[in-house]
């Protein structure tokens, strides 16, 4: 069996370290012949000595040369979008809306996408989606929830005509059950003191503000063709169920795990396969007891702005997204406090004006809507 060719963007992040722990794992099966990163590059470094890829791309100019001279055996290439030139699967673990060229790269190619990146596709729906429809492209999810609907999926032979709901599940991140007042104060420390998930920054204060559930809401649309009214977010704190899809029977099927994002890794990378390696196996009789509950709206208004985002369609997912990681910039530089994300965020999708035609949208309209936002998110956060 010849190998599977991955390259990896944003490969010295928490997903991207944890694709190389799968591919470490599975011994022979897959060969890493790319890895960016943006200015990471002694970690980069690190990477290439073990797994020795044949690309490296480095964003930051000023530290191509010592990559160049620490890998005499890789090419250094500026640009992440084209490390999907030689690979058979490109792991996109880029963090946020700087991740859109190598989805859109990816998918031109022809490639399989490992998609961990979930804003491009929900900042940039209009122009991704027809990119699916090329010959070899495919996109698989990396998020667990996704991974977990895709996995559900799979037991219908007619998905189309048979879902009747999506259900994601949310761990309530680190402030479940706690109310707006009590959440006037709190820092960055514990915003990012997740409980269940470890993660990198930005999608963990995504999970305090219940932000990400929402983002996962306007990808889970994005991905499977759920109509907003069939998708449902419930609390489950435990993390064990990743997401349930429930059948027109009313037949409800649920994925089930240790929260390990190896599992959803390992699966976009084998996918129809499976991989060897379990990264750990749930204890039944340990586990005692899975809980849920329904989301507190009116604390974490950040998921009802990303369903009216959604409904709205068009640019206004790109606006939330861009509004979103300025907020969360200024949160962890201690600019604002935790309940001014929402705030922000809400302010800037009320600004939202449709500057193209949202059913022929282009990445230079989509490119454009996130500066509009940014500039409008800076605007707010100078009041
Ligand atoms: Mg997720």
């Amino acid at each position: 069996m010849t190998a599977i060719r991955v390259a990896i963007a944003g490969s010295t992040g928490s997903i991207g370290t944890q694709t190389l722990d799968v591919i470490r794992a599975e011994a022979g099966r897959y060969e890493v012949v790319g890895l960016g990163v943006g200015s990471s590059v002694d970690a980069l470094i690190a990477q290439a000595l073990e797994f020795r890829p044949k690309v490296v791309a480095v964003a930051d100019p000023a530290k191509r040369a010592v990559v160049a001279e620490a890998l005499p055996f890789a090419e250094v290439i500026a640009d992440l979008a084209d490390l999907a030139a030689d690979a058979d699967v490109v792991v996109n673990a880029v963090v946020g809306f700087a991740g859109l060229p190598v989805t859109i790269s990816t998918l031109r190619a022809g490639k399989r996408l490992a998609l961990a990146n979930k804003e491009s596709l929900i900042a940039a729906g209009p122009v991704v989606q027809p990119l699916r429809a090329l010959p070899g492209a495919e996109l698989v999810p990396v998020d667990s929830e996704h991974c977990a609907v895709h996995q559900c999926l799979r037991s219908s032979n007619r998905p189309a005509d048979e879902v009747a709901r999506v259900v994601l599940t949310a761990s309530g991140g680190p402030f479940r059950g706690r109310t707006a007042a009590e959440l006037a104060e709190v820092g960055v420390e514990q915003a990012l003191a997740h409980p269940t998930w470890k993660m990198g920054p930005k999608i963990t204060i995504d999970s305090s503000t219940l932000m990400n559930k929402g983002l996962e809401v306007i990808e889970a649309h994005e991905l499977f063709g759920t109509a907003y009214d069939q998708i449902e977010v419930v609390v489950h704190p435990q993390s064990i169920i990743h997401s349930m899809v429930e059948f027109t029977d009313g037949a409800t099927i649920a994925q089930l795990s240790l929260p390990d994002m190896r599992l959803p890794i390992g699966y976009a990378l084998a996918y129809p396969n499976r991989i060897a390696t379990p990264f750990g196996r749930i204890d039944w009789s340990a586990l005692g007891r899975l809980d849920f509950e329904p989301p507190d709206l009116a604390t974490f208004r950040c998921l009802g702005l990303a369903y009216a985002a959604g409904r709205f369609g068009g640019s206004a997912p790109a606006w939330l997204s861009a509004a979103n990681e300025e907020a969360v910039e200024a949160f962890l530089a201690g600019r604002i406090r935790w309940n001014q994300i929402g705030e922000i965020c809400d302010a800037v999708l009320q600004r939202h004006t449709e500057s193209a035609d949202a059913t022929n949208m282009t990445v230079d309209d989509i490119v454009a809507a996130d500066a509009t936002a940014r500039r409008a998110a800076q605007e707010e956060l100078a009041r």
